[in-house]
This record gives C-alpha cells, structure tokens and sequence, in this order.
C-alpha cells in the first residue's frame, strides 16, 4: 500500500501546502484511457495527463520501443557522444514542421525548452550586435512554465510576479487576444500589441505566445488572424517570433501543431508534454537556419545551454515511436469525433447556474464558471463518478487521450455536467 501519511507529511505535490495538502489519490496503474485506483476502483482519464498521453496509457507499440531501447542503453551524455533514436526524432520533429525550422536543440521539459528558446533569442541579438533587445513580450493569461524566464513570461497575475519581485526578469505584456477563434482580428485587437512593439522594439529580443489556445493561464481560444498580424508586425519591427505549442503541438487543436490554423511560422518553436506520448519528460526548440547560423557566427560562436539528460536514448526512443504512431493513425478523425462529443456532451452545461461559457476546440473542451471551484470537494466529486477531471481556478475542462470511446467520452461529459451543477463544488 501506498503510505498516504508519509506522502502527506513529506511529499510536495504542484502547487500545494506543505502545512495544508490536498488530498491525493494513490494510483497503482494506468491502461488506455484509464487509471487504476490502489482500492481497485477505475477513473476515465479526462486530462491525458496534463496534455501529454494522447496515445492512452501502457500502449504496446511505446512499451515496445522503451523496452528495446533499454536494452541497448538508457542514458549516454549528449556532449560529444550522438545516437540513433536523438537523429531518428530530430528528423521527424524537422520533416513535421514548417520548412524553416530545421535545427533542433533537445531538453528535458517543456519549461527548459522556453528558457532555451529565450536564450537563442537574446544571443541571436548579440550576435547581431544588438545587445540592447533583450526583453520578451509575452501575452496575458499565457503560460509557459515555471522556471524563472518561463515564468517572467507568463501572466504577471496568475504567475504571482508580485512574490518573485526583483528576482525575476520584467517582461513586456500585451492584453490576451479579445478576437475569439473564428472570428477576425479588428484593428482594435491588434493595436496594443502594434503600440508596444512600435515603441518597444529596440529592446524587445521576441514575441512569445501559445498559438491559438491559451493554455494554463485560462484556457482561451483566439483568432488565428491574429497570429497573422503578429507575425507581420514582428517582420516588420524586426523582432523574433516564439511559438510555444508544448500544450498544443501534435494534434489537440485539430492541426498537428496551432499555428496551422493561422498558417504562420515563427523563428522559434518549443514543442514538449505529448512529444513521448506522455511516457517520459521531453522537450525540444526548434530554430531556423538563420537564427542557428547567427548565434553559431557571433561570440562565444557556441549556444550557451547543454543538459546532462539532453536527448534521453530512451525518451527519444520512445518520442519517436509516439510519432511514428501518431502518423499511422488517423488522429485527424480521432480529433474530430471527440471535438463533436464535447461539443454536444458539454452544451447542457450552458444552462448550469453559475456557467459563464462553453468552448471547444479540436480535442479540448473547456467550461468556465464565475467562480473558482472548491479543489478538494470537485476533485471527491469526480472520482466518485469514476472519471479524473482536475480543474484549476475557475475552469473545468476536459482533454482526453485520442483513443477514447464515445462510450467514456459521454461518461467524462456527463460528469462534468453533474458535477459542476452541485452546490458544495464552487468556492
Ligand atoms: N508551455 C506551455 C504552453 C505549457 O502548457 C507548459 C506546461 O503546462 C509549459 C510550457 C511547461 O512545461 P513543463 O511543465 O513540462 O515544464
């Protein structure tokens, strides 16, 4: 068994108390779209694990590729030393993405590879003899992670920026896209963002922003002309352009990677959480040519990153066989039908007291409340119904693995339904 009392008194969980824990619920295994609860119950997993299991969970062909990969070797160091499953990964991620993004920079989490990401940005200006721009503009109600540049990017509100005053780098940020998905970018949309780069853009090193769903800062979807602007603008003032699609990227807006919906490219692109299938921690940058051959032709003529579990034999291994599946299935219709089972699951849900909005998109399906929900009473709620739906503030919200049925499909949004029409369950 479990021990829940040491795991209580001694064990940090994301975002919690040491004095005062959440309640956590012991898993002894996971297959296909469920978990197995340590008392034998069953829960549909709703949140693919934070975006990343789009395969579901023990799937043969990834079990497959971690075992064979165990067997030749599970870690060499990355400096000095390649091998077969980082190159095999490095050109799928390549043949995968637009054209110019072909130089690729391993990492181990998706937080790493914004902070690498930032990097390339700033030492591409040096590089450049522009030492000056070396701010980030970044959007309200982004995420990008929790290390100290990932975070000086993130919404100033959510990401607490007040607690971390003076340690962390103060970044630009313009107002979250009002322009919602579908419908065309205004002048009016667009004009904070022009104002800050017209006045800013000496300074500015790039734009970072999630392409088309704003993630873990609110789970909201924006216009993909927006996008379109963005880019323009960055062209013309001379500013890099950050995609981040570690949430987004391989399928779960409907298009392998967000900024399809925009057809736009950026100059660096960081890819994480659903690269493995969920199996391992793994992340990537993506660089163009021209960016790579600046900071590669500037001073130190190095990029200045190199973890010790860059390129993981086992992560890649496994990354790469979750890509080679994902392109032998047919995700695209996979997305799709679960788009319409949220979209018809979750619409009851509009007329819930208390329910502010319903969105979905591709395989993501979002209900907003008017106010933050009680963690503990929610998360007691939903195990109860046999589902694991974790929300955050006051967003409920459902991704599942690709592979779901229309059976649980309709069981997740059931329960969602149910559960967020209690009283006890909002704060
Ligand atoms: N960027 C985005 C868009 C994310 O959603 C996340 C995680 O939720 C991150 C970066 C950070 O990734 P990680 O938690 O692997 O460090």
């Amino acid at each position: 068994m479990i021990d829940l009392d040491f795991d209580r008194r001694y064990i940090w969980h994301p975002y919690t108390s040491m004095k005062n824990p959440l309640p956590v619920f012991p898993v002894a295994g996971a297959s296909g779209v469920r978990l197995q609860l340590e008392d034998g119950r069953e829960l549909v997993d709703g949140m693919s694990s934070w975006w990343a299991a789009i395969h579901g969970y023990s799937h043969p062909v990834l079990n497959s590729a971690v075992g064979k990969q165990l067997e030749r070797m599970s870690h060499v160091m990355f400096g000095g030393l390649t091998h077969e499953p980082a190159v095999r990964l490095a050109r799928q991620l390549v043949e995968m993405t637009p054209d110019s993004l072909d130089r690729v920079f391993f990492s181990d989490s998706g937080s790493v590879a914004v902070e690498i990401a930032i990097k390339m940005a700033v030492q591409y200006w040096e590089a450049l003899s522009r030492p000056g721009k070396k701010r980030m503009l970044a959007l309200r109600c982004g995420y990008h992670g929790d290390t100290f540049g990932a975070m000086s990017v993130s919404d100033p509100m959510t990401g607490m920026h007040s607690l971390f005053r003076g340690a962390i780098q103060e970044q630009f940020f313009a107002p979250a896209p009002r322009c919602r998905y579908g419908e065309p970018c205004t002048e009016e949309d667009i004009a904070p963002l022009a104002g800050l780069l017209e006045k800013h853009h000496d300074e500015l090193a790039a734009v970072i922003v999630e392409p088309v769903v704003q993630g873990a800062g609110g789970m909201r979807f924006y216009s993909a002309d927006w996008l379109v602007r963005l880019r323009e603008l960055c062209t013309a003032y001379g500013v890099l352009l950050i995609f981040d699609e570690i949430a987004t990227g391989f399928g779960r807006t409907g298009k392998l990677f967000a900024m399809e919906h925009a057809g736009v490219v950026p100059d660096i692109l960081t890819v994480g959480k659903a690269l493995t299938g969920g199996y391992m921690s793994l992340a990537a940058t993506l660089a163009s040519g021209e960016v790579a051959d600046a900071i590669s032709s500037g001073e130190p003529g190095v990029f200045m990153h190199g973890p010790t579990f860059m390129a993981n034999p086992l992560a890649t291994a496994v990354a790469s066989a979750s890509l080679g599946l994902l392109h032998s299935s047919s995700w695209q219709n996979s997305v799709q039908r679960i788009e319409a089972g949220l979209l018809r699951g979750l619409e009851p849900c509009h007329s819930i007291e208390g329910v502010v909005d319903v969105r979905v998109l591709g395989a993501i399906g979002v209900v907003e409340l008017d106010r933050p929900v009680n963690m503990a009473a929610i998360q007691k709620e939903f195990v109860k119904r046999g589902v694991w739906v974790r929300p955050f503030g006051r967003l409920v919200y459902l991704m599942p693995p690709f592979i779901i049925d229309e059976g649980d499909l309709d069981l997740l949004t059931a329960a969602l339904g149910e559960v967020v029409a209690l009283e006890g369950v909002k704060g």
